[in-house]
């Protein structure tokens, strides 16, 4: 039996009735990852020990009969994601050697839900990025064309999830990080509303963005791993304190009535064509299933990627300031604090992070700050107000994740501003505070992945999982799964 081709749900039954166990589970899945990680650079830690630990662990629970939907199920771990006692990088050399003393609340809640875990995957240093060259531990490759990129910033855990090197992953997303690569790669990947899931141990990139999230190879497990996810916590004050519903349960397979709004910003000149068809067929098939479709419009969708690209950089220039040589990870010294603070950094980041980190700090300056931080605020709020407008007439918004398919490893390297224009369709949500889907509707002419976007209103991911489980139950683009 092939242990790495199936879905979480698939793989409970196989479980619950003792035709396989979480060890083996586990083990195929380390193997897989010792065959094709070579090629994709998924992964930056593998926990082989831990994770037969843990597999272990989870079939003495699934014999005591005490299985939720997650146990024994073995996943990945964006490597931004702080765990207790492994090694967290961020994708940076200035974290090489950080090892954190506590799990962020994500990670605890997936172990409590008997979860398996496999390693930590590659991202974009410090989340920052839209392909993943980012990383100071080289790239990742895209699992159906090894020449393009995953998508970025979670790109090691789309591809891993691809790859069917894990069954599931966490990723995070703060400009489209988790919709644009599941995008790139063929899966699901899932931003909550901005408060649905505790930030408490995602090392912060802009911290009014950030949102931790489900990677999946359907609906059904981007839903159970959702709900393991999500809730109040303590920890982060801005969790929103509100019941969390069983989101799988939301899937009922009907959209009949719902009202499907398209803007007419997201589709743009220059998009790619074979992406706008397989878009516009999509959205067809969601008119055939029952789902009433009508044009919307976001009139500032035009200035999402400027005022995203001065709200992020002036927040991580703020977030980014504590990593200085002191208490984490690497330090350069150099006689007296403010040299080695200024080796530590100059060492520790790279490029695009100190790229970042000066357009924040310039930003925030005296000065400045009245013409662009004050003013990215303001626009900010009117592109939430488009959506609120919006959303009086739709249930949900649908277009495209990204206006191109994957790109090729290097093609936008030299311009930072052709690679921050792969966002425009996932950066307003964000910006918003929305939840946003990515699904598989499509492929290219040469085989690469068109993805689907959905966003919501705030806190309605049950509508949102529905249309999605809808639409992927009338199509089969998620079955598909690349020749490695
Ligand atoms: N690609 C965007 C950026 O570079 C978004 C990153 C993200 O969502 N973490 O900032």
């Amino acid at each position: 039996m092939d242990l790495t081709s199936h879905t979480a749900h698939e793989l409970r039954g196989l479980l619950d009735h003792r035709e396989v166990t979480s060890e083996e589970l586990t083990r195929a899945h380390l193997a897989r990852i010792e065959t094709v990680d070579p090629r994709i650079g998924a992964f930056l830690t593998v926990l082989p020990e831990r994770a037969v630990e843990m597999a272990r662990a989870a079939d003495r629970r699934i014999q005591a009969g005490e299985a939720g939907p997650l146990t024994g199920i073995p996943l990945g771990l964006k490597d931004v994601l702080v765990t207790k006692g492994v090694r967290t990088t961020c994708g940076s050399r200035i974290l090489e050697t950080f090892v954190p003393p506590y799990d962020a609340t994500a990670v605890a809640r997936l172990e409590a839900a008997g979860a398996v875990f496999l390693g930590k995957l590659n991202m974009d240093e410090f989340a920052m990025g839209s392909s993943n060259e980012n990383s100071a531990y080289g790239p990742v490759h895209n699992p159906w064309d090894l020449s393009r990129v995953p998508g970025g910033s979670s790109g090691g855990s789309a591809a891993a999830v691809a790859a069917r090197e894990a069954v599931a992953a966490l990723g995070t997303d703060t400009g489209g990080s988790i919709r644009q690569p599941a995008s790139c790669c063929s899966v699901v990947g899932l931003k909550p509303t901005y408060g649905r899931v505790s930030r408490y141990g995602l090392v912060a990139f802009a911290s009014s963005l950030d949102q931790i999230g489900p990677f999946a190879r359907d609906v059904q497990d981007a839903a159970a791993m959702l709900t393991a996810i999500s809730g109040h916590d303590p920890l982060d004050s801005t969790s929103i304190d509100a019941p969390v519903p069983d989101f799988a349960a939301a899937l009922t397979g009907d959209v009949r009535g719902l009202r499907v709004g398209v803007p007419k910003e997201y589709f743009v000149e220059g998009m790619d064509r074979e992406v706008e068809a397989a878009v516009r067929t999509a959205i067809d098939t969601l008119r055939g299933l029952g789902a009433e479709v009508r044009e919307v419009s976001l009139p500032h969708t035009e200035y999402a990627v400027a005022v995203y690209y001065l709200i992020a950089t002036a927040e991580a220039s703020s977030n980014l300031a504590r990593f200085d040589g002191v208490k984490y990870g690497l330090r350069v010294d150099d006689g007296d604090l403010l040299s080695t603070y200024k080796a530590t950094r100059a060492k520790g980041f790279g490029a695009e992070v100190k790229r970042r980190i000066m357009l924040g700090t310039y930003a925030l300056s005296a000065g400045y700050y009245d013409a662009y931080y004050r003013r990215a605020q303001r626009v900010r709020t009117l592109v939430a107000r488009d959506f609120r407008a919006a959303f009086g007439e739709v249930d949900v918004i649908c277009g495209p994740t990204a206006p191109t398919p994957a790109f090729r490893l290097g093609e936008k390297t030299d311009d930072p501003l052709q690679m921050y224009l792969s966002d425009i369709f996932t950066i307003p949500c964000n910006l918003a505070g929305l939840p946003g889907i990515s699904l598989p509707c499509g492929f290219t002419a040469g085989g690469l992945p068109v993805g689907l976007q959905l966003l919501g209103a705030p806190f309605t991911e049950e509508t949102l999982l529905r249309a999605a489980h809808a639409y992927e139950q009338a199509t089969d683009w998620h079955t598909r799964a690349p020749a490695l």
